[in-house]
């Protein structure tokens, strides 16, 4: 049944006259109403509809509307307000509705003004939570892309510097084993402003791309940060050394042997890279300045390497 976006109540009576005589009295309302004259029933339509709002009657044949109300809960995703109109009109009855949650409790007969408008003002709060929820799931939507974007590089999408000095110590400190070691790698593309001369700025960034997909590729469980140009900060959680100079010449044959495309034309590339095993005591700014040695000890020595830092 369409109900064309309209707020939903459901009127929860076994009595077919009160209910005749609820629809209408809100029938001026911009409402959708739909009924339900047991407890199996409501239940039902609870799951099916998910109102806004529902008007309960405490005394119903297979049912007592108390315990109702915990049924009905356990199947309305929607937060609906729940409103109990009952003959029921002891003190000690309200006081037990509304200690159940209800948002209201009104006496049987009702009074059909009375009735039309606590439904409205009911409604209005459920539509202003509704609201507030919706902004409230936009806005932590819109922080966590912002968040995101503002520690990732805008070309490759790999993490942007801002990680190294936010995050990494913490990541590092989660890293923290006897027997394994986080190790650093700095990793720079050989010759890559010929790459650009050669073959264009585009293919250049095309070729960057290409080459940080390899990287991530191959760090999938640690972190791999664009950190300058054409410079790659590689950070290698829980590994020992052998297994972070085999990652090392891992990625090297593979960008090494990888055909770039730009305009129907390939290209090749090589990388070099510069191993440091993170210190403690060094810090982190030390151990970076390290890895950057051992690669532009390798630069020195031929390039496309892969070389560990050596103190002088
Ligand atoms: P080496 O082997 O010594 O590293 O030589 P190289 O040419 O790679 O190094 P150099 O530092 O001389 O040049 C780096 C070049 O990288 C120059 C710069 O224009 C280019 N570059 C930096 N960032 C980008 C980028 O985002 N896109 C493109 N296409 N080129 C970039
Ligand atoms: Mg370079
Ligand atoms: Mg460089």
């Amino acid at each position: 049944m369409e109900t064309q976006n309209k707020q939903i109540v459901l009127i929860v009576d076994d009595s077919l006259l009160i209910c005749e005589q609820i629809k209408a009295s809100l029938k001026e309302e911009n409402i959708f109403i739909t009924e339900a004259h047991t407890g199996e029933e409501a239940e039902a339509m609870v799951k099916q509809y998910q109102p806004d709002l529902i008007l309960l009657d405490v005394v119903l044949p297979d049912a007592d509307g108390y315990t109702l109300f915990d049924r009905l809960k356990a199947a309305d995703q929607n937060d609906a307000a729940i409103l109990f109109l009952t003959s029921k009109d002891k003190d000690d009855d309200v006081v037990k509705g509304f200690s159940k949650g209800a948002c209201d409790y009104i006496k049987k007969p009702f009074v059909r003004g009375e009735l039309l408008s606590r439904v409205h003002t009911h409604l209005l709060i459920k539509k202003q939570k509704d609201d507030l929820n919706r902004q409230n799931r936009e806005l932590r939507t819109n922080m966590e892309r912002l968040n995101y974007m503002a520690f990732r590089d805008g070309l490759t999408g790999l993490y942007n510097r801002r990680y190294v000095v936010g995050d990494l110590m913490d990541d590092i400190r989660d890293h923290n084993r006897e027997k394994t070691r986080n190790v650093l790698i700095l990793a720079d593309i050989d010759d890559f402003k010929k790459i650009n001369d050669t073959y264009g700025h585009d293919a250049g960034d095309q070729a960057l791309v290409c080459i940080a997909n390899i990287l991530e590729g191959f760090c999938r469980r640690h972190k791999v940060v664009r950190w300058g140009g054409e410079e790659f900060l590689i950070i290698l959680f829980d590994v020992t050394e052998e297994e972070a100079f085999r990652i090392s010449e891992s990625i090297r044959e593979e960008v090494e042997h990888f055909p770039f495309f730009y305009d129907n034309t390939e290209f090749t590339c090589t990388l070099t890279l510069g191993l440091h095993t993170y210190h403690e005591l060094e810090g982190i700014e030390e151990s970076i300045s390290c890895a950057d040695k051992a690669l532009y000890k390798g630069k020195r020595s031929g390039k496309n390497c892969s070389i560990w830092y050596e103190k002088e």
